[in-house]
């Protein structure tokens, strides 16, 4: 089997493609209200309207909005829709096809896969025995504590709350009785281990699962009930699980499809919050926000308002985690993800907070948050008055920290203002503290860039030149997919074929390169035609949408005579392009050439072009 995309194998997504029936994944989430010839329509899900310009087409198997350009193959639309990497696409649609992905060939890989998958339902026994234990005798203190903070017993329920009995190897037992091994027992991180003995990790714990984004159970964190420390207790990294690459709740977050996220510290804030109508919200898992766990949100919505707690280590992390998110926005030139910082009135929780006045004031505490530079002058402000009185040189020193993270000038400027208010001076004397400590900064920033850009270059070397393709193009290459196992007698009919050399160069001949010789093997299809596209650019929009635009509207022809026809043409004039096209160029560079052997090279290859030229128009003449 020949290796394709993150080690699943082209015979296995072609076979996943082939057996998701387009028509039937997207009815899933559209209704058909017309068709026309082979195409369905229905309301777009990408964009809202009243009359519907989304299609389907079923012989092509792809799909495209004439409103918001979307388009592309069943693949394409179960990542746009879902919000998953083509990885996960493919995962999400194999499980719905019945198609088994074979793991990779490796027996080391295969062993951990099959430990992952033992853990994963080691959890799930452990789940089950933390919440019969919450709803039997012993679970009544960790009831009568949800109760107190007026969480329902559905909610506790949708959030699969349990108990951890206070004993020391209840859940050993259990588990060992149902018959997991001392390997399983000890990854799986819900236990210690003490001179040679095992215990139970959690005990007289209210238990929180953790989900991941597609919902599988891959840790618990632990509240301790009554008085007692630490408050909470959260499973260690484990082989299925890592606290900097997830979110509490996002598995049900994803699910309200807004354009914002909540991002709040505690379990039980989240709760009160999704109890109280507040869907979005997610807990970054007793950590800073990390890098990662952006790169997750971004995935899922395009603005970020963070809670920080209020308590002064809440402080800390937060400013630690702020310093990364305008680093990384550095990094990233092209991030449409908003980070805003919002602050909860009177040193609450949210969770008091939306307990005590509901959700319409919450919502405005949210729009009332500010950008991550704003924030950071109010905390050096409340840092500044630790002492009791304002000491402005510390203030002055945080201030100058922070201001130096900032690129943007006009944000950096209008923080400064702010901060010289407070002082009580004028900005540019704020501005010219900064200067000194972010003109090192500055030249690190330029440093890095340059890094940037070299190594995107070298990812998608095709970037740099041209992304433009002809119509002419456009079309040919779509007839082509429509060739199929009649290649080789269009071929044998015109005593000629399309080369790499007929397309422009850049994106349009990177994917000439790919689909020719799965044209020659008579095997090309729109689907291998969108393949090739992934990734490159093509009429400033993904080339996977200008194609997919292209392949609902070219017209084919009534039978493969028409169709053959119809290629030769479009064949001859991209051909024809091209030879026009070197023909200007070499005329162009004569004008000011020199007498010599270059010259005499190139008018002998302007003389050949202009003869080919000349043939070519013949050619096209001949039906
Ligand atoms: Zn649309």
């Amino acid at each position: 089997m020949s290796n394709g995309r993150g080690g699943i194998p082209n015979e296995v997504v072609e076979e996943i493609i082939s057996r998701s029936d387009i028509v039937s994944v997207v009815g899933q989430y559209v209704q058909f209200t017309k068709s026309s010839g082979q195409n369905q329509f229905g309301l777009c899900p990408f964009h809202s309207e009243d009359t519907p310009s989304f299609s389907v087409s079923v012989n092509k198997q792809i799909y495209y909005c004439f409103g918001c350009h979307k388009g592309g193959n069943v693949v394409n639309f179960i990542m746009e829709i879902e919000h998953l990497s083509y990885i996960e696409a493919l995962k999400f649609l194999a499980e719905k096809a019945g198609v088994t992905i074979p793991e990779p060939d490796d027996a080391n890989y295969r062993k951990e896969e099959q430990l992952r998958k033992r853990l994963k339902q080691v959890l799930l026994e452990a789940a089950r025995y933390y919440y019969k234990s919450f709803k039997s005798e012993k679970g009544e203190e960790a009831r009568k504590y949800l109760q107190k903070r007026a969480i329902t017993p559905s909610t506790a329920t949708k959030f699969g709350l349990g108990y951890a009995p206070n004993e020391w190897s209840g859940l050993y037992n259990h588990l060992v009785s149902k018959g997991f091994t001392q390997q399983e027992i000890q990854k799986s991180g819900l236990f210690v281990t003490k001179n040679g003995k095992t215990f139970d990790l959690f005990r007289g714990r209210l238990m929180f699962p953790i989900f991941n984004a597609m919902g599988e159970l891959i840790a618990f964190g632990g509240r301790i009930i009554g008085d007692g420390q630490p408050k909470y207790v959260n499973s260690p990294e484990t082989p299925i699980y890592s606290k900097q690459r997830n979110l509490y709740a996002l598995n049900f977050a994803k699910q309200a499809k807004m354009k914002r996220i909540i991002v709040v510290e505690g379990y039980m804030d989240v709760i009160s919050m999704h109890q109280a109508g507040v869907t979005n919200a997610v807990a970054s898992l007793g950590t800073a926000l990390t890098e990662r766990q952006l790169d997750l949100l971004e995935r899922y919505c395009e603005e970020v308002v963070l809670f920080y707690d209020s308590d002064r280590a809440g402080q800390n992390a937060a400013v630690r985690g702020l310093k990364m998110l305008m680093e990384r926005k550095k990094k990233h030139t092209g991030m449409t993800t908003q980070v805003r910082v919002a602050k909860v009135p009177n040193g609450k929780d949210p969770d008091e907070f939306i307990r005590e006045f509901g959700k319409e004031e919450f919502a405005k505490v949210v729009e009332q948050a500010v950008p991550v530079l704003d924030y950071l002058v109010d905390s050096a402000h409340r840092q500044s008055m630790e002492s009791g009185r304002f000491d402005a040189v510390v203030f002055q020193q945080l201030i100058s920290t922070y201001l130096s993270w900032e690129d943007n000038m006009i944000l950096r400027e209008r923080a400064a203002y702010k901060a010289a208010q407070i002082l009580g001076v004028s900005a540019q004397s704020v501005m010219s503290e900064v200067g000194k400590l972010s003109s090192q900064t500055h030249q690190e920033a330029i440093t890095r860039s340059q890094k940037e850009v070299e190594k995107q270059t070298q990812i998608l070397p095709e970037r740099k030149s041209s992304e433009t393709a002809t119509r002419d193009e456009l079309v040919l290459v779509c007839l082509l997919s429509a060739l199929g196992s009649e290649y080789d007698k269009f071929v044998e009919t015109y005593g000629d074929e399309p080369l790499e050399t007929d397309f422009t160069m850049g994106s349009m001949r990177t994917i000439a390169r790919q689909i020719l010789p799965v044209l020659k093997e008579g095997k090309l299809d729109a689907n291998r035609l969108l393949l090739a596209g992934d990734n490159l650019i093509l009429n400033q929009r993904p080339a996977g949408a200008t194609l997919s635009e292209a392949l609902m509207s070219v017209k084919y022809g009534d039978d493969v005579n028409s169709l053959f026809a119809h290629t030769k043409d479009y064949l001859y004039r991209v051909r024809m392009n091209v030879y026009t096209k070197q023909k200007d160029m070499l005329a162009k560079r004569l004008d000011v050439m020199p007498e010599g052997p270059d010259r005499d090279a190139t008018e002998s290859l302007l003389r050949s072009t202009l003869l080919y030229l000349t043939e070519l128009k013949k050619k096209m003449g001949k039906r």
